[in-house]
């Protein structure tokens, strides 16, 4: 669809190039991290991250012995502490059962994102972020951002399957890791810097033409 080639370039146009954002040392840390992540911003998560490395505890070895109470509490600035604590166990245990401690080994096995995906705590958007971000391989994620922002512009609507979106992008744009997380990152900025949940700043965006609540608020200000 030419809508997403349009759509990377006007994208371009507000932020200019975008470099890899999601930080993290490792791959590990980067699945720690886009679990963490989960219904909270990237800097609570942070938090809880870097509560993780000070302690030691940034290992799939060393997460999978750990108690779980005390990772509860070293997680706690990213909430949902209990659940995110089995997650993170969950996403250990299966490091080291399966790929041998290492996360990079899931790059070998055929089909890794199904494997991702049967690790309890692991949806669709976390599996994707760990993919891309910590094995560079070419997935692309779709957050609530992309959502918002595709829905807004009329290319999907709200019953439009992750999936379904994850392919508008991979089936028109070249198969490119780089690519796919300069456009992910690109959607995130303009989410947090325009296209806001409430009150987006339709004035300035470049998208304002083709987007249903830009035209709207356009003809709303014509109207006064
Ligand atoms: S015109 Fe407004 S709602 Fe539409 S994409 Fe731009 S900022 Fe978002």
């Amino acid at each position: 669809m030419d809508m997403i080639k349009w759509l990377l370039e006007k994208l371009k146009g507000m932020y200019g190039e975008m470099s890899e954002w999601w930080p993290g040392e490792t791959p590990f840390h980067i699945a720690i991290g886009a679990i963490l992540t989960q219904n909270t911003t990237w800097t609570s998560a942070y938090k809880s991250l870097q509560n993780l490395i000070q302690a030691g505890l940034d290992t799939p070895e060393a997460l999978y012995k750990a108690d779980v109470n005390i990772l509860m509490e070293l997680i706690r600035p990213s909430g949902f502490m209990r659940q995110k604590a089995h997650y993170l166990k969950n996403l250990a245990e299966f490091v080291c059962r399966d790929l041998k401690c290492r996360l990079e080994n899931l790059r070998y096995v055929d089909n890794p994102r199904e494997k991702l995906l049967g690790v309890k705590g692991i949806g669709k958007e976390t599996a994707d972020s760990i993919l891309l971000y910590g094995l560079h391989l070419p997935y692309f994620v779709v957050d609530a951002y992309t959502k918002r922002l595709l829905s807004r512009l009329g290319i999907i609507d709200q019953k439009t399957y992750y999936d379904d979106i994850a392919r508008l992008f991979t089936e028109n744009l070249p198969k490119d890791v780089k690519l796919y997380q300069e456009y992910h990152a690109l959607i995130v900025e303009h989410a947090k810097r325009r296209c806001k949940k409430k009150n987006p700043l339709c004035q300035s965006c470049l998208l304002k033409d083709q987007c249903l609540v830009g035209k709207k608020e356009d003809q709303d200000t014509q109207d006064v």
